[in-house]
């Protein structure tokens, strides 16, 4: 067979979790393409996604690697997400691994407090955005006919409902609905579909301003040293976890050791979701 290819969204970041992903699927032996949003987002202007030098660096380091294609793509947009796949074919000619991991941190507030905006946002990105991408890579990988691997980004707040997440719960626990839909529709395919639910990992998206490590704090009355003190209690294994940590998950998910596993939501929280 071909060398394989997978398509990863939102990994354009040095530092986040798709960025290792990316890493990790190269050194396992795939020709990779990297996209993300690599412009400002029109409705969150102040909001630190990638921009166009973030996806130029990732283009430029990760082929140092292996081989490496990268695509500006809004995962909102189904226009977009088809010129993705559509480039990722021209490129390589095939598609093997489809991640859906391009995520947002905005919004973190009681509903009360939530605007629509904001809900809308995290529901585009990680709802919808996970749709368009997971759609388009199992009609590739039908027509290829010789199965494949839909990984979706989900959270430990798809499993489990907390405070100032509403709409990001909201999204995440819908990804995990869809992917036991799709891993039921696609098995007879030979296509898997599973969600990975990472913890606390220490990346750009918990120190943003809105994020984690800003709102919880304040909302809780603590200075943030305090209130990751407080976390870490909650983790049985007492600290943060790594985005390679995640992004091994996501490899072995990928590799032909998993071939018997479709429709699971595997934690990586270090111990703190245990279903
Ligand atoms: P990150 O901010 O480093 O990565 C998210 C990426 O998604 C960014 O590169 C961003 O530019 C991109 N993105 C945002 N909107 C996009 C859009 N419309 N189209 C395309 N790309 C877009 O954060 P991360 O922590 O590496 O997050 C990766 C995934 O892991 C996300 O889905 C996140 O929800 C999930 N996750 C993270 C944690 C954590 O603790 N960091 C925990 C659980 C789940």
């Amino acid at each position: 067979m071909d060398t394989p290819v997978a398509v990863i969204t939102g990994a354009a970041r040095k530092g986040g979790i798709g960025w290792s992903i990316a890493e990790q699927l190269i050194d396992s032996g795939h020709r990779v393409v990297v996209a993300d949003l690599a412009r400002p987002m029109e409705t969150h202007l102040g909001y630190e996604s990638s921009d166009a030098d973030d996806l130029k660096l990732a283009a430029n380091e990760l082929s140092q690697r292996g081989e490496v294609v990268a695509v500006p793509c809004d995962v909102r947009r189904e226009e977009d997400v088809q010129a993705l796949y559509a480039a990722a074919i021209e490129a390589f000619g095939r598609v093997d691994v489809a991640v859906q991991n391009a995520g947002v941190a905005v919004g973190l507030s009681e509903i009360t407090d939530l605007s629509l905006e904001d809900w809308q946002l995290n529901l585009d990105v990680m709802a919808t955005g996970v749709f368009l991408c997971a759609r388009e890579a199992a009609r590739i990988m039908i027509r290829q006919g010789s199965g494949g691997r839909i990984i979706n980004m989900s959270s430990q707040a798809g499993k489990t409902g907390t405070s100032h997440l509403g709409a990001y719960a909201t999204a995440k626990f819908g990804v995990i609905g869809l992917t036991q839909t799709m891993a039921s529709e696609l098995g007879r395919h030979a296509i898997t579909v599973n969600a990975v639910c990472p913890g606390v990992v220490s990346t750009p998206l918990l120190e943003v301003e809105g994020g984690v490590f800003d709102v919880y704090p304040r909302a809780f009355g603590m200075d943030p040293e305090q209130y990751k003190r407080r976390l870490l209690r909650q983790i049985p294994l007492a600290r943060f976890s790594a985005p390679n940590e995640v992004a091994a998950v996501v490899r072995f998910l990928a590799s032909e050791a998993a071939s018997f596993i479709t429709g699971e939501a595997v934690n990586v929280t270090g111990g703190q979701e245990v279903h």
